[in-house]
């Protein structure tokens, strides 16, 4: 198994922890390593092959922004794996963007559809850009200049991109037009998922991250995963991140019964002990593209808010939230990953020897690319579901998903008896 972070020895031989490692993608391979010790038949070459990236392409384009000037972005599309199916996964517009986060997201996509069942493979793309300076025309281009700079490297039987942080049905409009552009006379429709209804969007995939965070949360209470607590019901839940998966969260996990006592922006934390209103603070975001300032609530710092104690902290914004350095202060029952790695290998290792469950990424924000799916289905046959009947097949594929992974865990702990815990995660992956 790969050792992430370790002790090192200073001139005078004490041995003093090294800071964790925090490359994503070494993280998602030590996630990878410790999975397939459980698999003594996996062949180790086949294990090797497994644990990397197929392909990762580089674009690199300019654009004139508003402003006049001409500037030069870097767009990367990594794909995992296609063994299941054409590659899929968001677009990412950050400025921290880098090769090895996109490969880190394109490994945790194919295991993600593998434990949805969903007929893809795993790929991920991400442009260093930071969208707060740039305009609605600046975007639009860059989007159109990437799209072009992929070219047939995407399409609709090979590699589907969808949003992620920082992109929404929007920038997958200008992806779908930019692609049928190119390839005029076909049906282009299924070449990107989350793409506005009027636009072969399906009903139900901007709620379907959140949606389905809920249902695997509610299906796994109710199989005792947190022993004591069956119900959500009158939970106080914590989400730190309130774009499309921690704001909705937010919405739909009040409207099933829990509390809401803390959320989080990159600008600010928001916390009330009675309970904050979920629909206020989407209008207040709507209004000042901010959680600060928001009535009712006491502000904190994200830090603060990691901290607060809850029955379930949702981290809904990036990587490496929960790290060796900061664990030590989530007071948390259960943590339900919303976000794409929220924890590291050694906060996962600190929370398991504390005796908090994690429900990983690849299981709770699974939801997306299950509906992501679903689009893809309605686009080739020329088909509109309803709402209930997409939220009906996602609630059942996430319940069997829940019941698939906390099985494999099960047989995990029972051949490593009971002094021996195993995470959630590893029979995940
Ligand atoms: P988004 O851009 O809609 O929202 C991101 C949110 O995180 C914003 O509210 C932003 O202000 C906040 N944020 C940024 N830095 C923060 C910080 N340091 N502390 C607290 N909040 C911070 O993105 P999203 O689509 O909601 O994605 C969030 C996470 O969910 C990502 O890890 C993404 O990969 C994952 N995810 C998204 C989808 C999807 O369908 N959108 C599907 C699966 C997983």
């Amino acid at each position: 198994m790969t050792q992430i972070s370790e002790t090192l020895p200073d001139d005078d031989g004490n041995r003093f922890a090294a800071a964790e490692d925090l490359n994503q993608y070494r993280i998602a391979q030590a996630q990878f390593d410790r999975a397939a010790a459980h698999l003594p038949d996996l062949a180790p070459g086949l294990a090797d092959w497994l644990r990397r990236t197929s392909r990762v392409i580089t674009v690199e384009f300019p654009i004139e922004t508003e402003d006049g000037s001409v500037k030069t972005f870097t767009g990367y599309r990594a794909v995992h794996n296609r063994v299941r199916g054409p590659g899929k996964g968001g677009i990412r517009y950050h400025p921290d963007v880098t090769e090895d986060e996109v490969r880190a997201l394109a490994s945790w996509m194919t295991w993600k559809c593998a434990v949805a069942d969903v007929p893809f493979g795993g790929a991920k793309g991400g442009v260093v850009c930071d969208p707060k300076i740039l305009t609605f025309n600046d975007l639009r281009k860059i989007t159109r200049r990437y799209i072009v700079g992929l070219g047939d490297n995407i399409g609709p039987h090979t590699d589907i991109p969808a949003p992620d942080v920082n992109t929404d049905a929007n920038t997958m409009a200008w992806i779908y037009d930019t692609y049928e552009m190119m390839h005029p006379g076909t049906n282009s429709l299924p070449v990107v998922t989350g793409k506005p209804i009027g636009m072969g969007g399906s009903l139900g995939r901007r709620e379907a991250t959140a949606r389905g965070c809920l249902n695997v949360t509610m299906h796994a209470l109710g199989r005792g995963v947190l022993p004591g607590h069956n119900r959500l019901d009158g939970m106080r839940v914590v989400i730190q991140g309130f774009g499309n998966a921690g704001s909705i969260a937010a919405e739909l996990f009040a409207k099933a019964g829990a509390k809401i006592v803390g959320i989080s922006d990159s600008t600010s934390g928001a916390y009330n002990e009675h309970g904050l209103d979920p629909d206020a603070a989407i209008a207040h975001k709507e209004r000042t593209r901010s959680l600060a300032g928001l009535k009712n609530a006491e502000a904190i710092t994200n830090e603060e808010l990691l901290a607060l104690p809850c029955d379930i902290l949702i981290p809904a914004a990036f990587e490496n939230q929960i790290r060796e350095d900061n664990v030590d202060a989530i007071s948390a029952k259960l943590i339900v990953e919303a976000a794409n790695g929220p924890t590291t290998p050694g906060a996962d290792r600190a929370l398991m020897q504390r005796g908090i469950p994690v429900i990983p990424d690849i299981l709770a924000n699974s939801g997306g690319v299950t509906v992501s799916y679903y689009e893809w289905v309605q686009n080739i046959e020329n088909q509109e579901w309803t709402e209930t009947d997409v939220n009906q097949k996602l609630k059942a594929k996430m319940e069997r998903a829940t019941d698939a992974v906390l099985e494999m865990h099960r047989g995990i702990e029972k051949a490593r008896g009971e002094r021996e815990p195993a995470d959630i995660r590893t029979a995940a992956v």
